[in-house]
């Protein structure tokens, strides 16, 4: 049996990069109602804000924390807008619908932007980067996503943030679905800010997303942004004079998520949390390979946060009707998001341990079998294709 039990009979887990399966007692932090202006939240807030900093480590001197309501995409939004000032232009690194999500936001805001685009799944190298660079004088900062949670890539962030740094412009950072779990600290990587959320690595609900700055890139963001709500400097200046949030806060995801907090730490942090999500992916990526899936990505770039799969090319095998099949056995999994082939994407981040990795393993196998496919090897075209790309 499973340490990480279904806490209720009946609620599958969620092999989902977020929502994802949060444990019993988080779930239970959130029983009760807080007053928003009241001492007991703002102490709460003060905790948490205290908590995430804790996490860059020996460096963390440099940095503040400014949280922010709404999903992810919120906290991004309000990075990009208020770092990146109106006469700034960014060079954004994509490789897959994050990446394309950065842009986006920076066309909305109007400002100037170049994207290196690798495609669906290929990494964008410091090389690369350093040639751009190199070649644009104008470019002020670069926007990296660390994992690239649409293919589960882990992005060579060593080697952006090394080829950033020393042509001395500024690293943003979307390591919304990484953080917590996969090492980053400003001892290691030069950055200027970076985002993650609340429903991802440290595994509490959704509701808000927060921001980890340098001070000195929270001073001079004052004025950036256009738009009022997500306004970071404002948002982290009305914190610090009164401890609250602007507007109304989500109470209870922030109590679920202090309860979060400390189960990371007691799990031993970053490394604990990220070695159990390794032994995760290792599981279920090994059982899977002996089925005949195979994955997207070389090991390589495997991250251990959510690995694609290709479809099998059995004509018998439908995903609708997987997905059905795993639903029954208490597995939700998740769609693929590639372009040229069929798809889908099992996670390997929320509270489920190896063994609950075995059962998904034995749960495909069933639903093969139910479906009549006997081999789950992919077409052998889409294979080559990502050959010929990664050659
Ligand atoms: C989850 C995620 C986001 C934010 O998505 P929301 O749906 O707004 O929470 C942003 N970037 C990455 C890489 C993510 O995995």
């Amino acid at each position: 049996m499973s340490s990480f039990p279904r806490p209720e009979l009946g609620e599958p887990y969620l092999l989902t990069p977020g929502p994802l399966t949060t444990s019993y007692t988080v779930k239970q932090a959130m029983l009760r109602d807080w007053g928003s202006w009241d001492g007991d939240f703002r102490a709460m807030t003060a905790e948490l804000r205290a908590r995430l900093l804790d996490l860059l480590g020996d460096g963390k001197a440099a940095y503040d924390c400014v949280p922010m309501q709404g999903s992810g995409t919120f906290a991004v939004e309000a990075m990009l807008t208020s770092m990146i000032p109106p006469s700034g232009k960014a060079l954004v690194l994509a490789n897959g619908a994050y990446g394309k999500r950065a842009v986006q936001t920076l066309a909305y805001a109007g400002r100037a932007h170049v994207v290196l685009d690798k495609g669906d799944y290929l990494p964008p190298r410091g090389a690369e980067v350093a040639q751009i660079l190199a070649d644009d004088p104008a470019i002020t900062h670069v926007v990296a996503i660390h994992c690239e949670t649409s293919s589960g890539i882990l992005n060579p962030l060593a080697e952006i943030s090394k080829a950033t740094a020393a042509a001395g412009r500024k690293l943003l950072i979307d390591s919304m679905s990484a953080f917590g779990a996969i090492p980053l600290q400003p001892g290691d990587y030069t950055f200027e800010a970076l985002v993650s959320s609340a429903n991802k690595c440290i595994e509490g609900v959704p509701g808000f997303g927060f921001v980890l700055a340098r001070k000195t890139a929270l001073i001079e963001s004052k004025g950036n942004c256009p738009s009022l709500s997500l306004d970071l400097h404002a948002q982290w200046d009305a914190m610090e004079k009164t401890g609250q949030w602007r507007f109304t806060p989500p109470t209870h995801v922030v109590a679920a998520f202090l309860q979060a907090l400390q189960e990371h730490e007691a799990e031993g942090g970053v490394a604990g949390r990220g070695a159990r999500y390794a032994r995760n992916r290792d599981v279920m990526v090994s059982g899977m390979r002996a089925l005949g899936f195979e994955t997207l990505l070389s090991d390589e770039w495997l991250s251990p946060i959510i690995v694609t799969f290709f479809c099998p090319a059995d004509p018998k095998f439908d995903f609708g009707r997987f997905y059905n099949l795993m639903k029954d056995q208490g597995f939700i999994i998740y769609p693929g998001k590639l372009t040229e082939a069929e798809s889908f994407r099992i996670g390997c981040i929320g509270r489920m341990d190896a063994s609950v990795m075995q059962a998904v393993v034995a749960a495909a196998q069933m639903a093969l079998d139910k479906l009549g496919v006997s081999s789950a090897a992919p077409p052998a075209k889409a294979v080559a294709a990502r050959m010929a790309q990664t050659a």
